[in-house]
């Protein structure tokens, strides 16, 4: 089938308009109509109705992580996912603190980054591209090194799409008596994480993954006694993470002009999200998502990075066929034309790429997707799609 024989793909969940592309990426991802209908109005910063939907929306994030006190508080931020990070991380970690970083792709490796920009003391158990951290390593590297006092962990590694084990290593480092921080930015909202589950001391997330909204602010969940010791810590104004929660507490208000439209679009995004079935809904749809396309794609030769134990629900990362046919630049523009925007892979050592199966998409559109493949690889002339040994 040519390009302009292939059908434009109908709109699911009232996704893209029509000719949009569908973003199969670990967001931007696509987001509902509803969602950018919400972002048609202007708002604000210190009105009283903005202000009641920044409220809303941190009641609702502290709801999803099982919080019914005030033991932890919700803190939003300005920014991408990336200073939502940086400001827990400078928040959580004292000064004379020591952190232990388990690492596994990218942003494992951007936390040390961070540690490197603050001059936080670390040390870092690094796994390489995809392996996940062990408990067991993670007790034994506690054991040797009593001066660490925070220990800093990726739930959903998205250079890869593994799923680390959480629990079990929150197991540990609790018995070592350890802070935890998890950058749970790609899982929260559609793999449970819950206080009760999972005694975290930070959880960083942002407004556009698995809540589905746009982007625009981040948000930290943290232990209420925490944050209010952390005075002095901060070495940024604008990411000062106690002074964002004490003015937005005693004004209702953001310390500094807010994202005004993402906030209301994440309002909306977090209606559909509890409409859905809230965690466990999302879960199961994004769940299909990966199931479908994984059986779809190894019947179409291709071969997944990772054991079917540690796939993530979130993203999969796929081999590049050793093919020489096989460009992945042609391969993302033929997949583009056919409406589907896929990922480039992350690996240091294997050719890869990697396909979301979050944000506003359903198995039809999967379906949609596996058959642009198979019509895109017959364009190039990829018969086979092995990946080199
Ligand atoms: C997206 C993401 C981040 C933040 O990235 P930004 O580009 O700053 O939004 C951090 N950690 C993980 C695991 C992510 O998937």
């Amino acid at each position: 089938m040519s390009k302009a024989e292939f059908p434009i793909a109908r709109p699911a969940l009232n996704a893209p308009a029509l000719g949009e592309p569908y973003l199969l990426t670990p967001g931007p991802l696509t987001t509902s109509l509803a969602t950018k209908q919400a972002m048609l109005s202007d708002w604000g910063s210190w009105d009283a109705d903005f202000n009641r939907i920044t409220a809303e929306i941190r009641q609702g994030l502290l709801a999803m992580a099982g919080v019914h006190d005030d033991s932890y508080a919700c803190v939003p931020l300005q920014g991408s996912g990336t200073f939502a990070v940086e400001a827990a991380l400078a928040t959580a970690i004292a000064r004379d603190g020591k952190a232990l970083v388990l690492m596994n792709g990218a942003y494992g490796k951007r936390a040390t980054q961070i540690l490197d920009y603050l001059g936080r003391d670390y040390i870092a158990l690094d796994k390489g591209d995809y392996l996940p951290p062990q408990p067991e390593e993670v007790a034994e590297l506690l054991a040797a090194n009593p001066d660490v006092t925070d220990v800093f962990l990726v739930h959903c590694e998205t250079s890869s799409g593994i799923l680390n084990p959480l629990r079990e290593i929150a197991d540990v480092v609790k018995a070592h008596g350890k802070g935890l921080i998890v950058d749970a930015m790609s899982s929260f909202g559609a793999v449970p994480l819950t206080v009760d589950e999972i005694p975290f001391d930070v959880m960083v997330s942002s407004a556009n993954k698995c809540i589905e909204g746009i982007p625009g602010f981040g948000f930290v969940i943290i232990r209420r006694t925490l944050l209010e010791q952390s005075k002095g810590r901060a070495h940024s104004l604008s990411l000062d993470l106690l002074e964002q929660w004490q003015y937005m507490e005693r004004t209702g208000q953001w310390r500094f002009t807010p994202p005004t439209h993402s906030v209301v679009a994440f309002r909306k995004a977090l209606e559909q999200h509890v409409a859905e079935g809230g965690v466990t809904g999302r879960q199961m749809r994004y769940t299909n998502n990966r199931n479908v396309l994984v059986s779809g794609m190894r019947d179409l030769g291709f071969q997944t990075l990772l054991e079917d134990r540690w796939l993530s629900p979130i993203i999969t990362t796929f081999f590049s066929p050793a093919h020489p046919n096989f460009e992945f630049k042609r391969f993302y523009d033929e997949l583009k034309a056919r409406q589907f925007l896929i990922y480039p892979g992350k690996l240091t050592t294997a050719e890869s790429f990697r396909i979301g199966c979050i944000g506003q998409i359903d198995e039809r559109i999967v379906a949609q997707l596996l058959r642009a493949i198979a019509d895109a690889l017959a364009v190039m002339g990829v018969d086979t799609c092995q990946p080199a040994a």
